[in-house]
């Protein structure tokens, strides 16, 4: 089956300017069919065979006819991912996929089992052009975006790897999900269909270092996810000096846009906030932090820093960490300290990649 994928993909890289089926909605595929004078309800049928029962090409779509497979190969890109490594965590069973995009690039997801169900963080691009100076994604730039087949097939191949069902996304892994808008809109749209996966809007969360306009853009379509804001520094100053993008937007103009996003859509907003020793932990910090988190209907959660060995930033002690919080959460600011999953298997952004394009172990 897996070579039989990976000639499928082989061979239609060879074509040019083919479409690609997995990222069509079904009203697109619908209108395909019909042009093709082919019956409509055949559309619902290869979006069933892509989208719930995750095929993993057009030989396996028993109840479709020859003839109509035979005009989708012509036609369409079939994208599937293949898993080059799997790595699972000792501690608490994470698993880290390192996957091979049909042009050869390597993307990474994260699976997660928790409580209340599985959870799967995506990238949405190869590489990072945000370069925040802590982030291992950013260390060998920005190479190109993600369909939004690409982005579905992480989850789709996770899912068929364990055997266990996703209940939850979370597009945390490498990229900036909001450099790359129209296709996470149309990913969005997929991947929450009734016709497909259907997972709910409410178990989504799209993390953002902050760019303001695609903030206010989203917030504008109304969705019922969740918008987590990478803050990670209370001024202007001290943030100019960990992600680039804060030199564009100032946090008056971050705030603003957080607030419309709530007014706009009622979800509350999740700022996110690495710890980094002697950086952003201090008790000033924590001020600066109550007095930015005041008046926004936010929950704060607190990351302490996963070294990456290319920099210097260390991670505050557990007790600092817990005061930290501590401090936020008796001026009434709802917080937590997120739970460091995957710790053993190069649990942050980018970092398995990296390790595998560097040939180590
Ligand atoms: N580009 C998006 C999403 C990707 S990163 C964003 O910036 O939000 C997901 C989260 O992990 C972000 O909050 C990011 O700042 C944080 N992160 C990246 N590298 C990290 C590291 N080494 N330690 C802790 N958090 C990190």
């Amino acid at each position: 089956m897996e070579s039989e994928t990976k000639t499928e993909n082989k061979s239609k890289r060879e074509k040019e300017n083919n479409t690609d089926i997995k990222s069509l909605t079904l009203p697109e595929l619908q209108e395909w069919v019909v042009s093709e004078d082919e019956k409509p309800y055949r559309a619902k049928q290869l979006y069933d065979w892509m989208h719930v029962k995750l095929a993993r090409g057009y030989d396996e779509m028993g109840n479709i006819p020859k003839i109509l497979k035979e005009k989708c190969r012509k036609n369409f890109d079939y994208i599937t991912l293949n898993a080059v490594k799997v790595q699972e965590s000792q501690i608490d069973g994470t698993k880290k996929f390192l996957f091979e995009l049909p042009d050869g690039n390597l993307v990474e997801s994260v699976w997660m089992s928790y409580k209340h169900g599985n959870s799967v963080c995506i990238s949405s691009q190869v590489g990072c052009r945000m370069g925040c100076s802590f982030c291992a994604s950013a260390l060998n730039g920005w190479e190109r975006n993600l369909s939004p087949s690409e982005m579905l097939e992480q989850i789709y191949a996770i899912t068929l790897l364990t055997g266990e069902r996703v209940s939850n996304i979370v597009v945390m892994g490498t990229g900036e999900p909001l450099d790359n808008y129209d296709n996470l809109r149309r990913f969005l749209e997929l991947v929450t269909n009734e016709n497909g996966l259907h997972i709910s809007q409410r178990n989504i969360t799209v993390s953002t270092c902050g760019i303001v306009p695609v903030m206010r853009r989203l917030a504008e379509e109304k969705l019922q996810i969740t918008l987590a804001l990478s803050l990670h520094a209370t001024t202007d100053e001290k943030r100019r000096k960990l992600m680039p993008i804060a030199r564009k937007y100032s946090l008056d103009e971050l705030m603003e846009a957080c607030a419309y996003y709530f007014e706009q859509t009622g979800r509350r907003i999740t700022f996110e906030y690495s710890l980094i020793k002697g950086v952003n932990d201090t008790d000033e910090d924590a001020r600066e932090l109550i007095s930015l988190a005041d008046g926004l209907n936010c929950h704060i959660n607190l990351i302490p820093v996963n070294p990456i060995k290319e920099r210097d930033f260390k991670q505050p002690e557990r007790v600092a960490a817990e005061s930290f919080k501590n401090k936020l959460e008796k001026n009434g600011i709802n917080v937590t300290i997120r739970r460091e999953m995957g710790r053993d298997i190069d649990g942050a952004c980018g970092q398995l990649r990296r390790s595998h394009i560097a040939g180590q172990p």
